[in-house]
Formats: structure tokens, sequence, C-alpha cells
């Protein structure tokens, strides 16, 4: 599941992150380009914003030649909304055997991601059933009070920047995804707010989510400053 949907507004610009031109291509072109090549993928869902939905097709799917992009569907409001839409659509409308496999679920922001992410996460999620690309974070990290003021500080060697993709047994995804969609009210109400999958993982189950070696490169293409480096990059 490619999520390419949501309105990027930390870019500041018109056209959302994932569609900006980088060396002559979409944002999303180089993502769909690694799960398209890639062995270890059968189906690609292409999650996107019902105003996009021609551009993808035609202009993203179509002019290059995604041939395993078997569906462009809506997303949703939140980046969980378009998660849970994608997954609907490989129960619904891909082969039974989809659902016995593995899911991929990746931010068509990262155009850095590679097939040796791809084959590590896959690694571990047969193994784990869920593994997220991560890597330990560089900097100190501060847990901060409502007020702006450093409340704790954790242990730089226990704390990892999470990527994507997020790599899961579709049953487990799928389940955990459906009971997020059940109570998503009462989380709100909480003030809790879901910004990943493997968050929806360890909310809604007891099982555990491997931190799998992802890459520095793997940046998510979301303010103006990230782009000359994603640039650069793509480059080399
Ligand atoms: O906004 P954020 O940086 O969390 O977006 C991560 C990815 O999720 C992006 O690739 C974006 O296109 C996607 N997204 C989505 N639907 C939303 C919000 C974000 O597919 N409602």
């Amino acid at each position: 599941i490619v999520l390419a949907a949501g309105q990027g507004k930390r870019m500041h610009s018109k056209v959302q992150k994932q569609f900006l031109e980088i060396q002559g291509y979409p944002v999303l072109y180089y993502s769909l380009r690694c799960f398209q090549e890639s062995p270890l993928i059968q189906d690609i869902i292409l999650v996107t914003g019902e105003e996009s939905i021609s551009y993808c097709k035609e202009e993203i799917v179509q002019k290059y030649g995604f041939t395993k992009v078997s569906a462009v569907i809506p997303g949703g409001k939140e980046r969980y909304d378009s998660v849970w839409m994608g997954l609907k659509a490989v129960k619904d409308d891909l082969p039974k055997e989809a659902t016995e496999g593995i899911v991929f679920i990746h931010d068509g922001a990262r155009p850095m991601v590679s097939e040796d992410i791809l084959e590590r996460c896959f690694q571990d999620a047969q193994k784990y059933n869920a593994c997220v690309a991560a890597v330990p974070v560089k900097d100190t990290i501060k847990i901060a009070d409502e007020n702006g003021f450093a409340e704790t500080t954790p242990r730089r060697d226990r704390v990892w920047q999470v990527q994507t993709p997020q790599t899961f047994s579709f049953g487990l995804i799928y389940d955990a995804y459906a009971q997020l969609a059940e109570q998503k009210d009462t989380l709100a109400g909480k003030g809790i707010k879901i910004t990943d999958d493997a968050m929806v993982v360890e909310t809604f189950t007891d099982h555990q989510v491997k931190l799998t070696e992802g890459s520095y490169r793997n940046l998510k293409v979301t303010t103006p400053e990230d782009l000359p480096l994603a640039e650069k990059y793509l480059h080399s």
C-alpha cells in the first residue's frame, strides 16, 4: 500500500509533497519504481486524494508502466484513514492469497526506499509478523511539558526514528485497523493521535513490533529544506 493522499501543509507549496518533481520525476515515482521492480511485491494499491486519482493513473502509473498497481483509490482525512482504505482494498479487490501474505505500508513521500530495506523488512515481518524500518536517533531527544520546558530525557540508545515501510502479516494489521476504525472517536477523545501503523498494533494487540534497520537516507520529503537533500540522494 503506497500512500499519496493528504495535504502536506508543512511543505507550504501548492503541489502536494508526493507530487513535487525531483530530477524530472514526481517524488511518488521513485517509491513506486522500487516496489514495481521488487520481486517481493505482487500488487500495489495506490491511495491518493480524490482529486489526484486521474493524475496518478495517467501521469504516473500509465506513463511509467507501473503494471503492479492494481488499483488507485481515494484516501481519507488522516493518514490512518488512508491506510484503512488501502487495507480494505487489499481484502476486497485482490486475490485471496494477498490476505494470507505480507503487506508493506509505505509513505509515497519517501522516495529513497530501496530493495535492501524491503528485503530486511520482509524477513522480519515473516519472523515477527510486525516490523517497521527505523534508525537510531543521532540527537538527544527531550520530552517537553505543555509549556515547552524539558520534562524528561529518554536514554538515547533506546530512541529510534521510525520510517516506512511498516510491514505486517496482513491478518494482524487488518484486525488491528478494524478495531481502530471502531474506536477512533474514543481515542481522539482521550487526545491520542495515531501517527503510524506500528502504533495501531501496539494499541490494539499484544504483538511486539520489531524495529528493522532502515536508512538515514530514507527521509520523508516533508518541509522545503528536505528537497535539496532528497535531490542529492536521488542524483547519486
Ligand atoms: O503527513 P504525513 O507526513 O504523515 O504523511 C505521510 C504519508 O502519508 C504521505 O506519503 C502522505 O501522502 C500520506 N497521507 C495519506 N493520507 C492522509 C495523510 C497523509 O495518504 N490523510
